[in-house]
């Protein structure tokens, strides 16, 4: 059993108060960041430490920041994404609620890495404890000295805000993210450039997820090397598995990156509940593409799913069992994606709600074969959305289609769902 890193302090009691962080070696790493390390010392730790974020895109931390550090417009923003809203993603919320100081400690060390003078944790609306949790912690960390003017006696000065959405999914996209901040409608916006060059008020903006910030200070304490030891060579370092469905023991795991995902259905997870068969396991969130249950002996990591055809996203795994009807679950992802499409491109605007269509009549029974093939050519032309929301929204629906086409056709053929009472 790997030691809890990340779920470090969640079992403590009052692990969200400063004292409690403090007692257990909290802000530590930034400590030595500040005092034993230059900017570029801290970069570099996390280059070598491999990191990659956590929110989905899996982009390397480290380059980020160097990226970041090179750009010399002032001030510099530093933005944690805590807008975690995808339909059973709750990992963050761990973080964000039992452990905020590790979160802070992130911000800090990264911002110093930086040359940040400002930052924010753009917190989903729906997230009202999350919120009052991070404002206390930050309250905490002004009155102890790690925020505001010449922390700890050093010319470094960062500020953070706490800044909550008002409920749109998309806002989780780092320049939606943005826009919202800056008091606008939350759309993406083109890039180049990006947020590292022209973010918030079109300055250098850092924009890191809340896992991913959480990793920095055990980086930093405790070494690149040693962390990139951990879990999967070209990946390394814990992740938090959020599982959800038809198992025993639903729940956020922390495992080494790379854990099969066989493994943590079966025996972190407990199984399938009462014993059913296994069918489906959508591995990385609401916009993977399926896996069958032939298909989950695969390393849970970016590249290892990438190479089976689906994505990590953000390692929410969804699992489904013999009883459960793959069209329905598809229309329920699909529905969520309909409504948090933005509707600024075509592609995504008209595709969401086109495959809810199709999706719903199948479901009930009165679709036809050919819907299965406007479904698949609806996703191909969605794969020219304006940004990865409707880039990765149409992947239950192909997915499903081309795994679990019997049962499609069997909707058609019986003119009902064959999971409902007649
Ligand atoms: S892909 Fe969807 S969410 Fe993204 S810009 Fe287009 S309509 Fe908006």
């Amino acid at each position: 059993m790997m030691e809890k890193l990340l779920l470090r302090n969640v079992d403590k009691e009052n692990s969200h108060t400063i004292d409690v962080y403090l007692s257990g070696g909290g802000y530590r790493a930034f400590k030595k960041a500040l005092k034993e390390m230059t900017p570029d010392d801290v970069v570099e730790e996390v280059k070598i430490s491999g990191l990659r974020g956590r929110g989905g895109a899996g982009f390397p931390t480290g380059m980020k920041w160097e990226f970041a550090a090179a750009d010399v417009k002032e001030p510099k923003f530093f933005v944690c994404n805590a807008d975690e809203g995808e339909p059973c993603t709750f990992k963050d919320r761990v973080i964000i609620e039992k452990d905020p100081h590790a979160l802070i400690e992130g911000m800090l060390i990264g911002a110093y890495a930086t040359g940040c003078r400002y930052g924010y944790i753009y917190i989903r609306g729906e997230y009202p404890i999350g919120r009052k949790i991070l404002e206390r912690a930050i309250a905490e960390a002004y009155e102890r000295g790690f925020l505001g003017e010449n922390i700890l006696g050093t010319d470094f000065s960062f500020d953070l805000y706490v800044h909550s959405g008002a409920g749109a999914y998309i806002c989780g996209e780092e320049t939606a993210l943005i826009e919202s901040l800056e008091g606008k409608r939350g759309e993406p916006r083109i890039k180049p450039p990006f947020p590292v060059n022209a973010g918030y008020l079109w300055k250098p903006t850092v924009v890191n997820n809340v896992e991913t910030l959480a990793n920095v200070p055990l980086i930093i304490e405790r070494g690149g090397k040693w962390y990139s030891q951990i879990g999967s060579p070209d990946c390394p370092g814990p992740k938090l598995f959020p599982v959800s469905g038809k198992v025993k023991r639903p729940g956020v795991y922390e495992l080494p990156m790379g854990t099969p995902l066989e493994e943590i259905i079966f025996e972190h997870a407990g199984g399938i509940v009462k014993d059913r068969k296994l069918k489906a396991v959508f591995p990385g969130g609401a916009s993977s593409s399926v896996l069958t249950s032939e298909e989950i002996n695969v390393p849970m990591d970016f590249p290892s799913l990438a190479k089976a055809g689906t994505m990590l996203g953000s390692g929410a795994i969804m699992v489904l069992d013999e009883t459960d009807c793959i069209v329905k679950a598809t229309l329920r992802l699909t529905e969520f994606f309909r409504h948090e499409s933005c509707g600024k491109c075509t592609p995504c605007r008209e595709g969401t709600d086109w495959l809810v269509r199709i999706l719903r009549r199948i479901e009930e029974g009165k679709g036809s074969e050919d819907d299965l093939d406007v479904i698949l050519s609806i996703s191909e032309t969605m794969e020219n959305s304006f940004c990865g929301l409707g880039m990765a929204a149409h992947n239950p629906a192909a997915s499903t289609v081309r795994k679990f086409k019997d049962e499609y056709l069997l909707h058609v053929k019986l003119g009902r769902c064959p999971f409902r009472s007649v």
